[in-house]
């Protein structure tokens, strides 16, 4: 049984406890996988985020789903490292869908600056419901989309070395939206490519690899087919290239082989980013998530100018599993670490994601979806042991 003691202060000395509380145990993972388990993220530029006496209100979008039970999790771990965010909870769900939830989210996420959200299902049998996800997404211009797929030591997957930032493009090309029947029997469906949105992502995806020092973008496209649009974003990425980042390697693949070469050697982009318009990057990171263990384990970013929103990388409901506890909450965990990121508040971010990395590799406590046995309440209970711990073995004190 966990004793809620409150944590004063929290630093980031993980490091130091794992070597010890790794000591005689099968060294299974070493500092640098726990560090590299930690994600990068930009933090937030802007100054009027909504926080007052040093505490952030974050929205918290639930979605369908496994969503409200994740977002559950991520509140009983940010009570007990008392971490100083508050959530402002509001439904959008595919059930009695309401214009005004979505519009009452988007203006709360445009007020706070910032959302941690779970999946809302889309229907896809009727062609007059606009999905919501994307509805959020356009309408908050968040262009990037950006996930970091890593091996996680223990967690079984059939490649190892995998360390790969994906950026994908997120508000056009194939999710225009715009589709018709020309004749009947002919539908037409508009891939928009712009040169604005272009030259944007590419920017994104350089800065980020300057910031981070990944060595290497490669462009996905399918340029020698759609050769106006996939075209279109060859050139920017390639101009961009060589006029403004020379001491970054880059390369094109097409996505096809993209494809092939990343569930035959996917190491060959370790260290680097796989940049992509928007379809592609949704098959290809789905693919990497695969690769390093699927949906329950890694976490996605989106950002634009002014907002940022967080949840997990293949964005699933995972309906079926809802109510069960047995859905991993490990990518919304790590979904609210990058939040804290964004947010400057690192040291709680690496707090919450080493205790997740140690519960994952030290303690081996895995839900069934990676072929343990654990529920996903026992792994939360864990990963809260591992932040006691780690709080008890640092230097700064405890209230009583
Ligand atoms: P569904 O909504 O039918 O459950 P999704 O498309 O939402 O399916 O998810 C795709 C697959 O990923 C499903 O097999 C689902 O069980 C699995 N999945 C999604 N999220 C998680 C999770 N957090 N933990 C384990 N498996 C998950
Ligand atoms: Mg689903």
């Amino acid at each position: 049984m966990l004793v809620h003691r409150g944590v004063k202060h929290v630093g980031s000395r993980m490091c130091c406890r794992y070597a010890s509380t790794n000591s005689g145990k099968q060294n299974t993972a070493g500092k640098d996988e726990m560090i590299r388990f930690r994600s990068h993220v930009i933090p937030c530029a802007r100054e009027n985020l909504a926080r007052y006496g040093g505490r952030q209100t974050v929205t918290a979008l639930p979605g369908d789903g496994i969503g409200p039970e994740m977002i559950d999790h991520v509140n009983r771990i940010f009570s007990f490292a008392q971490v100083p965010v508050d959530f402002e909870t509001i439904q959008v769900s595919s059930e009695n869908p309401r214009e005004e939830d979505l519009e009452n989210a988007i203006v709360s996420v445009q007020r706070n600056g910032v959302a941690l959200k779970g999946n809302i299902e889309t229907k896809f049998d009727d062609p007059h419901f606009k999905s919501r996800n994307m509805e959020i997404r356009r309408r908050l211009d968040l262009f990037a989309n950006v996930l970091h797929t890593v091996t996680i030591p223990t967690v079984p997957s059939r490649h190892k070395d995998i360390d790969i930032v994906m950026i994908r493009e997120n508000t056009e090309g194939e999710y225009s939206g715009l589709e018709h029947e020309s004749a009947a029997g002919v539908v037409e469906s508009l891939k928009i490519v712009t040169r604005e949105k272009m030259q944007r992502i590419s920017r994104y995806a350089f800065e980020y690899a300057m910031k981070y020092d990944r060595k290497k973008v490669t462009a996905v496209h399918k340029a020698n087919i759609q050769k106006l649009g996939d075209g279109l974003f060859l050139k920017i990425a390639s101009d961009i290239a060589m006029a403004e980042y020379p001491e970054i390697k880059f390369n094109a693949m097409i996505v096809d082989n993209a494809s092939m070469q990343l569930v035959s050697r996917p190491q060959q982009f370790s260290g680097g980013i796989m940049l992509m318009p928007n379809l592609y990057g949704n098959i290809i990171s789905n693919i990497a998530c695969g690769l390093v263990g699927g949906p329950g384990l890694v976490s996605g970013m989106n950002f634009g100018d002014k907002y940022a929103v967080f949840e997990t990388a293949t964005r699933n409901t995972g309906t079926t599993l809802a109510g069960k506890d047995i859905a991993n909450p490990s990518a919304f965990i790590r979904a609210s670490c990058d939040m804290l990121r964004y947010l400057n508040f690192n040291e709680y971010a690496d707090l919450i994601s080493d205790a997740l990395f140690e519960t994952l590799t030290v303690q081996r406590i895995h839900t069934q979806d990676i072929g343990g046995t654990a529920k996903a309440s026992e792994l939360v209970n864990s990963l809260l042991e591992n932040i006691e711990k780690s709080c008890v073995n640092s230097k700064y004190r405890f209230r009583s």
